[in-house]
């Protein structure tokens, strides 16, 4: 097959590991960097330019689409869907998972554990909006923030007001969460792929931080999840859309909590903590699906 790869940096860890894996299982996979294609939309027959020439058609594209990069990378990834090629993930489905608001409002409306959230637009209701969260301790998360930057804990009612304040006064959108004390500054990630959990790891902050995301300098170990955790994880992908993807959640004292369904997982923690051979489940995924026009929505 001749894959395309939708990404920014080729030498980022998962971007290397997906090429290696493709181009031993006997396929060519070319990195095409995302932000330097340029499209004619009107055309009806879509095309892609890169390096000033047309783009030949491609069997599959792997979208490894940055979060910062999400609107111009849905567009480009749309116009090889419209052209038929199979997208590993779909574009309207990395566009449900990138909004905060919008995925856990879908994750709720198919029954998905969740962490009590609550979101409002104006700041004059703060005092309501804290005391539906459930009162301090509470999490205060920017809807654009990303690596765990932007998540903060407010051990107080007043200061999460004055945190809610700061950011409304800055323009800035946020979502307020309930605080789940007892997962101890651990969450799970378990990675989705065509509808099973192929691997699972748990990750621990640093130190104090009950933040545990790795790039905070948190720790990874593999970990086994209980039926429900792996059910959550199924059901969160199915409800994104997502082929692969991987599911953030807590372990609270009501069950497995979603805390987030990311389209670009990375691969570098999981396929070190667990020893699995990630990147050949993907590309074997894309072997067993990439069909000419078999992509469902066309970004739909
Ligand atoms: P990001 O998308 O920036 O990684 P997350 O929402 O995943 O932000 O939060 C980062 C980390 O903070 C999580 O991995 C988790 O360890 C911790 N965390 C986030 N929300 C909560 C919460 N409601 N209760 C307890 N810990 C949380
Ligand atoms: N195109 C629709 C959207 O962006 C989704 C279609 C669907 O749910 O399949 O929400």
């Amino acid at each position: 097959m001749k894959i395309a790869m939708l990404a920014r940096n080729p030498n980022l860890y998962s971007h290397k590991r997906l090429q290696e894996s493709a181009i031993e299982r006997g396929h060519e996979l070319d990195i095409i960097n995302t932000t330097r294609c340029y499209m004619n939309i009107a055309s009806r027959r879509p095309e892609i330019y890169y390096n000033g020439e047309i783009l030949q058609r491609y069997d599959a594209v792997i979208p490894r689409i940055g979060a910062s990069v999400t609107f111009y990378g849905t567009a480009v990834l749309r116009q090889f869907e419209m052209q038929g090629v199979y997208p590993l993930n779909e574009s309207v489905a990395i566009g449900r998972s990138r909004d905060k608001l919008r995925s856990m409002q879908l994750l709720a409306r198919d029954g998905i554990g969740l962490p009590v959230t609550t979101f409002a637009h104006d700041p004059k209701q703060t005092d309501e909006v804290l005391k539906v969260a459930g009162g301090a301790p509470l999490v205060v998360k920017l809807l654009e923030g990303t690596q765990g930057i932007g998540v903060v804990l407010a051990d107080t009612n007043r200061s999460a007001k004055s945190v809610v304040e700061a950011f409304r006064g800055a323009n800035i959108n946020i979502l307020i969460q309930e605080f789940i004390k007892e997962a101890g500054g651990t969450d799970i990630r378990a990675f989705v792929v065509g509808g099973k959990v192929i691997a699972a790891m748990q990750r621990t902050g640093a130190d104090d931080d009950f933040r545990s995301n790795l790039h905070r300098g948190g720790s990874a170990k593999v970990v086994k999840l209980s039926p429900e955790e792996r059910s959550t994880a199924i059901r969160s992908a199915k409800s994104m859309g997502l082929n692969v993807c991987g599911v953030d959640m807590l372990r609270s004292n009501h069950g497995p909590v979603v805390m987030e369904v990311n389209s670009s997982p990375g691969l570098e923690g999981i396929e070190k903590a667990t020893g699995i051979d990630i990147a050949g489940k993907v590309i074997e995924f894309i072997e067993k699906n990439a069909q000419p026009g078999k992509t469902r929505t066309k970004g739909k």
